[in-house]
């Protein structure tokens, strides 16, 4: 197919200010491929980004980190068949740093340098809220025939989630309480139950506890947390929030683990704990980021395979040009909205 020279993006101007506009249709470089956007979400994650709160995004920047969509071009050095459906993680390593080579490319020693092959995808580099996104194909996985573009934008987010519960060493029959009913808590939550948790409860509060009971075994308000103290084999946390971590760590039992997911920002404290609650209760007090050793691709045959539903997590849907509407809605939880929708690419 023949690309077009110009095609919408959201546009992350500068701090504060976006737009929908025409841009240059970006081209795959060596060890790239230009995947036509299907399906695209909304995160916090972008709202942060937005505030300036990531040093390594410069702008203007075309934001996006959850999506999927079709190879339609290739640079250098990538075979793909072109038209594979696909689905993008987010962290590309340099592939040659200590970390990379652990298989820990989340944290690899040359972020935010483009020049050593390190991307962040819609984070230091061009990403997916736009009809084209040229993507290093180290962070393509080509989605499942069962899967949808709609789902398979889950990619990165199911990857994060079920690292967590990896992290967490979840073992069956386990007691496993997950704080916060986000769309990263709720795919925890879900893949927990999959791997065989004897029971999920959620923490969190608010409309949309009610509305996603039947995902989990049971919900509690955060008002009501107390009454979960020293009870968890496993809690996860991905809430985001200092008083979220802390009544993690009280929730777990002794000798539990605790893995905290949600606080990935800078400049928020931890205060509040006894630090006997940690020592002399044995706990294993665990930090998660992101998507390391592939774990997206192992996530993408639970989806497939029907361990957890996603497409009701998402609540909205819009054309990208109604980007303005779909971030109102989104920061606003509009109709107790979890994750938004937009969908680039133009039918053909
Ligand atoms: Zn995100
Ligand atoms: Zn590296």
């Amino acid at each position: 197919m023949s690309l077009p020279p110009r095609m919408r993006a959201v546009v992350f101007e500068r701090p504060g200010s976006f737009a929908v506009t025409d841009v240059a249709t970006p081209r795959p470089g060596r060890g790239e491929a230009l995947v036509r956007v299907r399906a695209s979400m909304i995160c916090a994650t972008d709202q942060k980004i937005l505030a300036g709160r990531f040093p390594a995004t410069r702008f203007p920047h075309v934001p996006g980190h959850e999506f999927s969509g079709e190879v339609v071009a290739l640079g250098e050095g990538v075979s793909l068949a072109p038209g594979t459906r696909v689905g993008v993680e987010v962290h590309v390593g340099c592939g040659i740093c200590e970390r990379c080579r652990e298989g820990m490319y989340t944290l690899c020693l040359n972020y935010g340098k483009p020049e050593t092959g390190h991307a962040h995808v819609g984070f230091t580099t061009g990403g997916g809220l736009a009809e084209y996104a040229a993507i290093p194909a180290a962070a393509l996985h080509s989605l499942p025939e069962r899967v949808s573009f709609e789902e398979g934008a889950w990619t990165d987010n199911l990857g994060v989630a079920l690292w967590a519960l990896e992290r967490g060493r979840l073992a069956a029959g386990e007691r496993v309480v997950v704080f916060g009913p986000g769309a990263i808590g709720l795919c925890a939550a879900q893949l927990a139950r999959a791997q065989g948790a004897g029971s999920v409860t959620l923490v969190g509060r608010g409309d949309r506890l009610a509305r996603v009971r039947d995902l989990v075994d049971a919900v509690v308000d955060v008002t009501a947390v107390d009454t979960l103290s020293a009870t968890a084999d496993l809690v996860v946390e991905f809430a985001g929030t200092a008083d979220a971590a802390r009544s993690a760590i009280l929730t777990a039992r002794r000798g539990g683990r605790v893995v905290l997911g949600g606080s990935t920002g800078v400049g928020t404290e931890l205060s509040g704990v006894d630090l006997s609650t940690i020592v002399r209760g044995n706990l294993d007090v665990l930090g998660s980021l992101a998507n390391p050793k592939g774990v997206s691709g192992r996530a993408l045959t639970l989806l497939a395979r029907g361990e957890v539903d996603v497409k009701r997590l998402v609540t909205h849907h819009f054309p990208l040009d109604r980007f303005a509407d779909a971030w109102r809605t989104f920061s606003e939880r509009t109709g107790g909205a979890i994750r938004v929708m937009l969908h680039p690419a133009k039918e053909s």
